[in-house]
């Protein structure tokens, strides 16, 4: 054996990270009425690998290996009890799938977990803040294959990656000619149901409709003599393909809208509310932005991700993309796609461009828009993002001058006038019923409502019947 021989990698079992442990076991308990995410995730990924591949070869296009056209398949073998969703996107090398499919790696995870109350439905709300990824595979299969090859990567590169969910995984090399990733899930007896082209393509109409890759299954056609669908050699795209911010707010459903912040956000919630606009004027550009109902579990983590999504002319450029907003906005989610930046954009360059800067502030306006929108007509839905989202909100009255009265007016407080906690008293509530002769507004900080109740300085003002705001 040669010297080069020696040192390739042979299989090797490696243990799951403890907090992946903990989440295997948990999703598959309290995830188990909600079997087919494991669909929408596992699209998400594969899409947003074909997302990586386009941007890296916009500087390296040998990485597409002479094959440009991006795409994810969907198969099932009813024999093997077997379905696979392969995409022939960036694919990963023999560390990276250790890393990204045997560790979390997001700040916070650890204090998240410890907060799990062993309460199923509590346990699951709190797992879709976290968001399930990849390992929601095993809510459905009680083995996962992933093979995978690096675009660029040489065939004999490819990597298998195997696990049964339990305590660990395997990993060996592997050949694959085609660059990308194939997830194959061999489905528990309870999971049979996704055996079945027609429940495959409606749930995978529902979870990929918005994207803008094709996702794809064989073609089946009645076959007689076999009293049976049958499947044919060519496949057929199972969704739209086109990405649905291109499209028309009039050619959106609800729903679509839904699914597609839920692809982005990592978030099983529906959205509160959402704002889908093209621009024209000095920038061009599209954007399509969600205000989340619940924070997720890191927002107070200043390097946690999934915020706003940066698209040039339909190539994702990066996530998470802060100059798009001021960061008193960081709750929102949803995609920016610009018409005028270049392709080869970088987080520096953002930084300096005046392109970005009008998008800053348009998109700002638009989100400030929408939560006037919802305080004035639906002031429960206002109620509930100010409790989730206020303390974030408040910041911009410092940070952001030019939209300072805005935010201002955004701002809700518990009052003494109906000595309640909620925080539902607008400063013109409150001047609206300012005492005759009272020029000025009062108000008393505390660590919560009921020190602020129980203020001895309270006293006098009830006396003399002033509102504290
Ligand atoms: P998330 O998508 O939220 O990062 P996941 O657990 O779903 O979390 O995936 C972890 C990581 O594994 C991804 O960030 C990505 O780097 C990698 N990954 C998962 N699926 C694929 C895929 N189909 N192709 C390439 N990389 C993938």
């Amino acid at each position: 054996m040669s010297q080069t021989e020696t040192n390739v990698p042979s299989a090797e079992t490696l243990g799951f990270q403890t907090e992946v442990k903990q989440l295997l076991q948990l999703m598959i308990h309290s995830l188990y009425s909600n079997k087919e995410i494991f669909l929408r995730e596992l699209i998400s990924n594969a899409s947003d690998a074909c997302d990586k591949l386009r941007f890296e070869a916009i500087d390296r296009p040998e990485l597409l290996e002479g094959e440009g056209d991006m795409r994810i398949r969907v198969e099932y073998d009813k024999d093997q009890g077997t379905i696979t969703i392969s995409d022939n996107g960036i694919g990963m090398n023999r560390d990276e799938a250790i890393a990204n499919l045997g560790t979390i790696a997001r700040s916070g995870t650890k204090e998240f977990f410890s907060q799990l109350t062993g309460d199923k439905q509590k346990d699951a709300q709190l797992i879709g803040q976290f968001g399930v990824g990849f390992y929601s595979s095993f809510i459905v299969a009680n083995k996962v294959s992933v093979l995978t090859r690096r675009a660029g990567d040489a065939e004999t590169e490819g990597v298998m990656w195997e696990s049964e969910g339990a305590g660990e995984f395997s990993i060996s090399p592997a050949e694959k000619a085609d660059r990308g990733t194939s997830v194959t899930l061999y489905l528990r007896d309870d999971a049979e149901e996704f055996l079945d082209g027609w429940r495959l393509r409606s749930v995978l109409r529902r979870y990929s409709d918005h994207i803008s890759l094709p996702v794809q299954m064989l073609k089946e056609e009645w076959d007689e003599e076999q009293s049976a669908q049958v499947k044919q050699s060519d496949w057929e795209n199972v969704n739209q393909a086109n990405a649905l911010w291109t499209r028309s707010r009039n050619e959106i459903s609800d729903e679509q809208y839904s699914e597609f912040y839920k692809h982005i956000a990592h978030d099983f919630d529906d959205p509160l509310a959402w704002t889908h606009n093209r621009v024209e004027g000095r920038s061009e550009y599209t954007q399509l932005l969600y205000i989340p109902k619940r924070p997720p579990f890191d927002m107070w983590d200043r390097d946690a991700k999934h915020g706003v999504k940066l698209y040039v002319k339909r190539v994702f450029i990066m996530d998470d993309a802060e100059q798009l907003l001021p960061s008193y906005l960081r709750f929102v989610r949803g995609v920016i796609d610009s018409a005028d930046l270049p392709l080869n954009v970088s987080r520096e360059i953002l930084q300096e461009s005046r392109d970005v800067r009008s998008i800053r502030e348009g998109s700002a306006r638009r989100i400030l828009g929408l939560l006037d929108d919802l305080a004035e007509n639906k002031a429960e839905q206002y109620t509930e993002f100010w409790q989730n989202f206020g303390q974030v909100l408040k910041e911009g009255t410092g940070e952001d001058p030019s939209n300072k009265d805005r935010v201002a007016a955004l701002l809700r407080f518990a009052s003494t006038h109906n000595e309640s906690a909620v925080q539902d008293v607008s400063f013109a509530d409150y001047i609206a019923r300012m005492k005759d002769g009272q020029d000025k507004i009062y108000y008393v900080t505390a660590d919560s409502y009921s020190a602020a109740a129980n203020s001895p300085h309270l006293e006098v003002f009830r006396k003399k019947e002033l509102k504290f705001c």
